[in-house]
């Protein structure tokens, strides 16, 4: 009996489901914030191992990021590098809000199936499953990027649990900022004029900030709170701190509004006599999504789900990073059919339903499904390639 390619990814994930459900579940009920999975991290390792796959611990200095690797019994050579993202970081105060114990088990189920499809068909190539801590906050696969952990890889898929579905996503480019002033305290009746005021300078920028709002553009946000503004009002503030969030579509735009930020927290320092310091963490670019990859994902789904993909744009992602520079899929799918919104408790909720585990093995099946075409069939493989060379020269 002739297996197709398509029946090898339905089997593996079939007979994978029991234990990828035990995982889930063991994440979801042990919620890890950024950079402190370590029961998640072990818990998908020693799966990994106990299937017998090489599994590298602690990549680019992150305890909790590994990378688990497979390579065809017909070689590497001259076969494609594909990799998979497994996340399994929680949200503070709310747990798995974000579905990440399922992004944790569709990473696994993809690289289980691609390669139980290179086993089968003997066709060469490498199969790689990156564990990626920290995409709530800090943005794990930023730090594994610049380490080099994903370089080679020519194809890179994640999954994301949210509400509907699609496969072209083009996600915003988010960067965390912040700036402490340093001034002089002072009695504020007996000697003002002996201090400089640090929470005068975290007032004007807050002012400065509202000001440039109007100028922003439709998608542009720039959202800012002052952290610390000062401790008495008989004290002039020695010390004041803004934390600021910029937002915009395109990588292109967040550097101006960067620059524009960057200006007021400047001028806010020079007006008060204050020193100051900004910290600027990794951005999150836009997801740049592939649309041959993307195309042929919401063309499965449809047929399932029976309606059109979203279209939606809000939120950011690390992966937006790896899309800029790697051919990659992030599929989103519909978490459990009930509406609720990423980031809330009746998400977490549904997280571990047994409708999101078949939700989410479905969408595995079909990215796995993709990218099985991206190994078998050239020519389509080779609009993949195209896809990306023509957005990249957009
Ligand atoms: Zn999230
Ligand atoms: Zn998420």
């Amino acid at each position: 009996m002739l297996i197709s390619v398509d029946d090898i990814v339905f089997r593996t994930i079939d007979a994978a489901s029991h234990d990828l459900r035990k995982l889930s579940l063991s994440i979801h009920d042990n919620p890890e914030l950024a950079l402190n999975e370590t029961h998640a991290c072990k818990a998908i390792t020693d799966y990994l191992k106990s299937r017998g796959f090489k599994v590298e611990h602690s990549v680019a200095g992150l305890q909790t990021a590994f990378v688990a690797s497979y390579v065809s019994p017909a070689g590497a050579y001259g076969g494609l590098r594909i990799g998979f993202c497994s996340e399994y970081d929680a949200l503070p105060g709310l747990g798995h809000a974000c579905g990440h114990n399922l992004i944790a088990i569709s990473g696994i189920a993809m690289f289980l199936a691609i390669s139980a499809v290179l086993d089968a068909c003997r066709i060469p190539g490498t199969v790689r499953l990156f564990g990626t801590p920290a995409e709530e906050n800090v943005g794990g696969k930023i730090i594994m990027q610049k380490a080099g952990v994903f370089d080679g890889s020519d194809l890179l898929m994640i999954m994301h649990p949210t509400i509907g579905y699609s496969g072209t996503w083009h996600s915003q480019c988010c960067q965390k900022m912040s700036v402490e002033y340093f001034g002089k305290a002072s009695h504020s009746a007996a000697a003002p004029w002996d201090g400089i005021n640090a929470g005068t300078a975290a007032s004007l920028a807050q002012i400065a900030m509202g000001a440039t709002r109007e100028q922003l553009r439709p998608d542009w946000r720039a959202n800012s709170i002052i952290t610390t503004g000062g401790e008495a009002a008989n004290i002039i503030p020695e010390y004041s701190r803004i934390e600021c969030i910029i937002r915009a579509s395109w990588a292109k735009d967040l550097r101006v509004l960067e620059q524009r930020t960057l200006d007021i927290f400047r001028s806010a320092a020079l007006a008060t006599g204050c020193t100051h310091k900004v910290t600027t963490e990794f951005a999150y670019l836009d997801n740049q999504d592939n649309p041959v990859l993307g195309k042929m994902y919401e063309g499965i789904m449809r047929e399932k789900y029976k309606v059109p993909p979203t279209f939606g744009q809000g939120a950011s992602t690390d992966f937006g990073n790896l899309s800029q520079s790697f051919i990659s899929l992030h599929g989103n799918y519909d978490l459990a059919g009930t509406g609720a919104p990423n980031h809330t408790s009746k998400f977490a909720h549904d997280a571990r339903t047994e409708k999101a585990h078949e939700n989410t093995l479905f969408a595995a099946k079909t990215s796995a499904r993709v990218a099985a075409r991206c190994v078998v069939d050239g020519v389509f493989w080779e609009q993949v390639k195209k896809a990306h060379a023509d957005r990249l020269n957009d």
